[in-house]
């Protein structure tokens, strides 16, 4: 099946600690669609937040990527290298008279504003400002209408960053840019048509078309799938303590992925080599099996 002539999508990790199942559901659906629309996987190591990411993380999520077959297009994409990238964004949106300067504590923000999907929504404090003042963050002036956008799993989605989020970061005080610039960038600069990823980033989507549209670049398709929850509700991640994935059970978890996705699956397939699995799976990929939440517990 090809849905999209020219398909590209990524997987985009962050190095902050081992993958886990909750990863590998992301990491499985990207391929799955990609390949399965004879498509191109790219992979793309979102180390931009260089206090929480480590290189050692990184090695380990390709080493662990290798052992379950995953196999990448291309060069991996290192975000801590693009710097010069996104700072040509940020000028581009300066020029346009987009962006703002901002010198607000998170206590002062906190203290004169109400509470949106996302935080504290931006009082608008120095909206007036121009951007450019070192030693500042740097935050988008975002339109007051609403960015609607159909994602193929849940639906038509819209939001208005104006009454749900405010004017949001671009560039933090210390000098980092942020992900939802740096994700924006990336996935024009590797032309990314697709992205499938978690339901946990839905809340991001209309940020992101934002600042597509702000800079004139195109807004890909949307795929959000639901995240993976613990046995108390909370979603996996290092925080939850989620087990890192363990390569030598591949096949099964790869399995055990494919049954979270609500996909089919031949018997026998956990006792075949993950290679296996996966050109099974590609075969028999059905997005619209996708249970329509933006959370499922793991069985
Ligand atoms: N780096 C993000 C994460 O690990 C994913 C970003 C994306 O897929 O847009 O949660």
């Amino acid at each position: 099946m090809t849905r999209t002539a020219g398909y590209v999508g990524r997987f985009a990790p962050s190095p902050t600690g081992p993958l886990h199942f909750g990863s590998l559901v992301a990491c499985l659906a990207s391929y799955l669609d990609a390949r399965a629309s004879a498509g191109t996987w790219l992979l793309r190591m979102e180390d931009v937040d260089t206090s929480r990411c480590r290189s050692a993380y990184a090695e380990d999520i390709l080493a662990t990527l290798r052992a379950f077959a995953f196999d990448w297009d291309g060069t991996v994409r290192v975000q801590s290298r693009q710097g010069a990238s996104y700072h040509a964004a940020l000028q581009r949106l300066a020029e346009r008279q987009l962006t703002f300067a901002c010198s607000c504590t998170r206590r002062e923000i906190a203290d004169s504003s109400i509470a949106g999907s996302d935080g504290p929504i931006y009082p608008g404090t120095c909206r007036q400002r121009q951007p450019g003042e070192a030693g500042n963050a740097v935050r988008l002036r975002v339109p007051d209408e609403m960015i609607c956008f159909v994602d193929r799993t849940q639906g038509r989605i819209c939001q208005n960053l104006a009454s749900d989020v405010g004017d949001f970061v671009l560039l933090r005080r210390d000098g980092l840019v942020a992900y939802q610039l740096a994700v924006v960038v990336d996935d024009a600069d590797q032309g990314v048509t697709d992205v499938v990823r978690g339901a946990d980033l839905l809340d991001s989507t209309a940020r992101q078309i934002c600042l597509q549209r702000a800079l004139g670049l195109p807004t890909p398709t949307y795929l959000h799938l639901p995240v993976a929850t613990n046995d108390v509700g909370q979603k996996l991640s290092k925080q939850t303590l989620a087990p890192a994935l363990s390569p030598a059970a591949a096949s099964s978890l790869l399995v055990r992925a494919l049954a979270f996705l609500g996909q089919s699956i031949v018997p026998g397939l956990e006792q075949r080599p993950p290679a296996e699995v996966l050109a099974e799976a590609t075969g028999h990929w059905n997005p619209a099996a996708i249970p329509r939440l933006r959370s499922c517990h793991i069985q």
